[in-house]
């Protein structure tokens, strides 16, 4: 991707090296909702059985809603905030990881490049989520959550959270590399952000509180897809701002079959299970990434009518 030099979003919020400071299930005067951005405050890290409950919750919290699939939404209840930030680190200003960053910065403002442009076809803002960059541990308006969570966007606040270290992942355990494959996550998780915007989110989560768990993984899979295909959407707009290189779109349609559920699951144990799918199938998310890229229209990315 020929991203170098280009400029970068202003709403990257760079928490690396913050430690976690896992804040317990005792709510905050920061709580869900505020869309802002959120200082953390020395609110004193509470230690001991509580906190140590409130994690065991929150991640259980995660596993049902992401099962094995690494990149996703969370949508547990406020326990984050009130962080103990001990800043011990600093982010890193050059290296690899200072590149990396600069490189999530470019990808960024491209997705609110585009998204602006179609919000205002329709004489509407669009709201720019926010992008965390955490190590290891981070407070969320959905919880606290860890690296092996994967990338994920939390509807709370409107912020897509990520540990950089997801892409060496990425690309070694499930063999998805190229900064293209790493530009797609970010597009993804950006989709579920319009998603929470355009009330597809809300929905689901409202939805499926009354669904069996099938059901619900059901939905589920549409609602994955749909970010993937706004994904491919936005891979249609890097090519018209010509920021593709050749294979681009390989490592994406590449990453989006790798993370599918049956390939994910018979890597993992061998077997799959469909009816616990809640991402889609590589053949699934391939086709409607490709979708989108062919299109890149959002109006063809309707995965809840009819089959996908
Ligand atoms: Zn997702």
């Amino acid at each position: 991707m020929k991203w170098r030099g280009r400029q970068q979003s202003s709403n990257i919020e760079d928490r690396r090296g913050q430690g976690g400071g896992l804040g317990g299930l005792g709510g905050s005067p920061f709580g869900r909702g505020g869309g802002g951005i959120r200082i953390p405050t020395g609110g004193g890290s509470r230690g001991g059985i509580g906190s140590l409950i409130g994690i065991v919750v929150v991640l259980g919290i995660i596993w049902v809603a992401t099962g094995t699939n690494p990149i996703d939404i969370l949508t547990g209840g406020s326990s984050g905030g009130g962080s103990a930030a001990s800043s011990s680190s600093r982010p890193p200003t050059t290296g690899e990881q200072a590149e990396l960053r600069d490189f999530v910065g470019v990808v960024v403002k491209e997705t609110e490049d585009l998204w602006t442009e179609v919000f205002q076809a329709s004489n509407e803002d669009y709201p720019e989520p926010t992008v965390v960059l955490f190590s290891n541990q981070v407070n969320t308006a959905c919880g606290a959550a860890d690296s092996s969570t994967g990338p994920f966007y939390c509807p709370g606040d409107q912020k897509v959270y990520i540990d950089l270290s997801f892409y060496d992942q990425l690309r070694e355990q499930f063999g998805a590399p190229g900064d293209f494959a790493q530009a797609y996550v970010l597009a993804h998780e950006v989709g579920h952000h319009i998603q929470n915007i355009t009330g597809v989110l809300p929905e689901f989560n409202q939805r499926r509180q009354s669904m069996s768990q099938e059901e619900a993984n059901a939905y589920s899979v549409r609602v994955e897809l749909q970010a993937d295909c706004y994904a491919g959407v936005w891979a249609n707009y890097a090519g018209q701002e010509d920021l593709l290189d050749n294979g681009d779109i390989e490592e994406a349609v590449n990453a989006a079959i790798q993370i599918g559920d049956d390939t994910l699951q018979e890597r993992m144990q061998g077997f799959a299970v469909p009816k616990t799918f809640n991402h889609g199938t590589s053949a699934q998310r391939k086709t409607w990434f490709e979708r989108g890229y062919t299109s890149g229209n959002p109006g063809d990315c309707d995965t809840f009518s009819g089959n996908v």
